[in-house]
């Protein structure tokens, strides 16, 4: 019985990946931390399991929200020897967005973050540019409230990395 028990405890990181990619960011629960590109190294030694992320910002507050998740997370599927590690580097930048994730953003009404070849943020209903920034403090202190001019509904735009 033993021995079997041990067998189960043991995970690849594989497994461990496709666990991890139920883990949501809480402020967009629709991209996985994944997508979102917080999530650096998984590091999978016998029972043990150690997850590596980044904050989107530093003194975001989620991120005390995405540790405890990823562990309960873990927990669930049966991982009892784990660490997440909340790294200082490397920094985060929007491009570490996959495009499954900007689409992801889109199609839940946030305007993803611009890349470098877009200059103006466009409005996540009706994809006009006739945007203006009603104020730099959104729903949480990752996005800023925008409104668009043509369809004049107001919008939230995930804030480039400060
Ligand atoms: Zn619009």
């Amino acid at each position: 019985m033993t021995v079997t028990d041990q067998a189960d405890n043991c995970f690849s990181k594989k497994e461990i990946l496709s666990i991890l990619s139920t883990v949501k960011d809480p402020e967009i629960p629709v991209i996985s931390i994944q997508d979102l590109g917080i999530l650096q190294n998984v590091d999978v030694s016998g029972q043990t399991v150690r997850v590596d992320i980044i904050p989107t910002y530093s003194g975001c507050p989620a991120m005390h929200t995405i540790k405890t998740d990823i562990k309960q997370a873990l927990g669930q599927h049966g991982v009892v020897d784990m660490e997440v590690r909340l790294l200082d580097q490397p920094i985060w930048t929007t491009d570490m967005i996959s495009p499954k994730g900007r689409a992801a953003m889109q199609a839940y009404g946030i305007a993803p973050p611009l890349s470098i070849n877009e200059k103006k943020i466009s409005c996540p209903q009706c994809d006009s540019t006739h945007t203006t920034c009603i104020s730099e403090f959104g729903s949480t202190a990752c996005k800023a409230l925008y409104r668009c001019e043509s369809c004049l509904e107001p919008f939230d735009y995930f804030k480039c990395h400060a």
